[in-house]
This record gives C-alpha cells, structure tokens and sequence, in this order.
C-alpha cells in the first residue's frame, strides 16, 4: 500500500483535515469551526484530533501518516514551522511552533506552509489548473490571498511571493488591513467591504446590507449577504461590489502583466459564491489594464472548493519531506558524522 499523506487547512473559520493516498485521492476528511477563543495550543489540539477522525476514516492509525502538510495563515516558517502572527486566530499574535506539535502528535515530518500556496498548488495539481503550467490563485474572501505555480513549480520567492491582496492599487488610497494604503484588499476583501459599508451607513447612506445580514441571522455581512444584496440592486452594495471588482481586475492585470501566466484561478469564499456571472466582470476589468491584451490568460473557478488547501497542504508535504521511514534512515545514517 502507498504510503498516506495528512493535510489539514488552518482557516479563520474552519480547521479542514484530510488524508490522502499518493495519487491525490482523498479517503478520509474531517472539519470543525476554528476556535473563536483560548490560544494557539487549543487551535493545534482541534488540528490533531481532526486529522486523527480524518485518518480513521481512512482506516488508518493516526501515527502511521508519512507526511502531515499544513496551510496557515500569518507568517509562516517553513525550516521551523513556527507561524507568528496569524491575527485572525485567538491569541496568535506572536510565535507558536506549530510544525513540532504536530511532528510529535503524529511522530511524522510535518511542513507548514502559506494556505494560500497551498491552495493554489492543489487547484494545479488535480483541480481548475490542471490543464495549465503557470498559473495565478487568487482567493476572494474575507481578505484576497493569491499563489503562484511558474513552469509547473510553485514559487514562493523567499516565503512571501503571491500576497496579489497588498499590489497597490490606488496609490494614498484606502487603509488596508496591514496598515499600508491603496492594496487590492482594501476595496476587494470581505472584511474591507464591511467597513466600508458600515462607515457610509453610519453617515446616513441608505442600504439593505444590514437589514438581510440581521434576517439571516448574521453578524457579519457573509458572501450571502453580498450576493442577495446586489441582486436586489441595493445601490451601497453595487457600488462597493463595483469597487472591488476593479480593484481585483487591476491587481490581477498588474501581475499578469508582470508575469504572464496562463491562467488565473479564482476561488475563496466570495469568488465561489459569486461564481460564473462574476468571473466575466472580474475578466473585464483584468482585460482594461492588461498588456498583452491579444492573450489573456484563461480565467477559470477553482474547482476544489473547501478540500483544496487541505489537499495542498498535503501534496506539498508528500513531495518535499522526506517520508517517515527515510527519514529515520537516514537519521541513523548521519547521527556518527
Ligand atoms: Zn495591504
């Protein structure tokens, strides 16, 4: 039997595991709500009792995985796999070393890496990329994460290349959720939109989001809210939505035009919500600042909706740890030098 590879998809609302045989089939998958509250140990802890329930539904003991590979948020180190500063996850403000309580929870190599990365790797591999051998991810929701696959590799620069949501698109402009002014994410993530929305409501500014946000029972306004919103023609909320999708299809037309990819694949949570009708608009406003305009890179919707970063995670992992056994191996050999 091949050897089994663990994944698991650290997200602000969702811990997402699953278990993968080495042709990328997922035989086993578990899920839970990310902890709101407590400290990274108590977010680590719901990721080893998922990939656990995701291993048994594999049929397999928990400690018998070769690889465990891990998408996160924040700044990740890959050598260490220590993650500092992932804001959106209780009390991870600075550093926790998650890669070794994983290693010693699982007795296996574990790689963190960028969930965006790995993400946009698992859409090449075996999802909306497939057809393609450079591609740009572009992940829409509550803020906008991007990847990049160049000539069949995924590439990372020096641990940060693909942050598409901080290309500067309007220079001064709005502040951004990192501090900076005129990024993408500004006008395009989910989280900007809403405090753009709720300043102008504050201001007087009529608008429905809040009233469908409340019907639904939500405290925040979802990708659902978004979507009934603009359909209904709310003028605050077709405005906004315009403002974003300008802002991705100038970010996007920027980084194509710089690296001339051919395709872009759009998911995350508001992209897939939105779907097939938006791509085109998205295209569209790509195709107003795009170089090249004679061929555009094929703009596509990611295809493995909420398993992908798992399945990342986990193939990025399988391919570059050495597996359990070799590592012992060659451990043993290299413990006299
Ligand atoms: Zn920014």
């Amino acid at each position: 039997m091949s050897p089994l590879r663990g994944g698991i998809d650290l997200g602000g609302t969702k811990v997402q595991a699953a278990v993968l045989d080495d042709e990328g089939s997922v035989l086993g998958s578990a899920r839970e709500a990310t902890p709101t509250r407590g400290t990274p140990a108590d977010v680590a802890a719901v990721m080893i009792a998922k990939l656990t329930e995701a291993a048994a539904q594999a049929g397999v003991e928990p400690r018998s995985l070769a690889t465990v590979g891990v998408g996160s948020p924040g700044a990740v180190d890959a050598a260490t796999g220590t993650v500092t500063g992932a804001g959106n996850l209780p009390g991870w403000g600075g550093s926790y070393e998650l890669g070794q309580t994983l290693a010693d929870a699982f007795d296996a190599p574990v790689l963190v890496g960028n969930d965006v990365d790995a993400a946009t790797y698992a859409e090449f591999l075996q999802g909306a990329g497939q057809p393609f051998k450079s591609l740009l991810g572009v992940f829409w929701g509550t803020g906008v994460g991007g990847g990049v696959v160049l000539d069949g590799k995924p590439w990372n620069g020096r641990g940060a290349a693909g942050e598409i949501g901080h290309v500067v698109v309007r220079i001064g402009g709005a502040r951004c959720g990192c501090g900076r002014r005129g990024c993408m994410e500004a006008y395009a993530g989910r989280a900007s939109m809403e405090r753009r929305a709720r300043r102008r409501a504050r201001k007087g500014v009529h608008t429905e989001l809040f009233r469908i946000m409340k019907k639904r029972g939500s405290t925040r306004l979802t990708s659902g809210v978004w979507v009934k919103a603009v359909e209904r023609g709310d003028p605050l909320a077709v405005e906004l939505m315009e403002d974003a999708i300008s802002a991705l299809g100038a970010a996007i037309a920027s980084s194509v035009n710089l690296l001339d990819v051919e395709a872009v694949v759009i998911g995350g949570g508001l992209g897939l919500r939105l779907g097939a009708p938006y791509l085109e608009r998205v295209q569209d406003a790509m195709l107003a600042n795009t170089f090249a305009r004679h061929r555009p890179p094929a703009i596509v919707l990611a295809e493995l909706g909420d398993l992908g970063g798992a399945v990342g995670a986990a193939r990025l992992a399988a391919e570059q740890l050495p597996a359990r056994r070799t590592r012992r191996r060659s451990t043993a050999q290299a413990a006299p030098a």
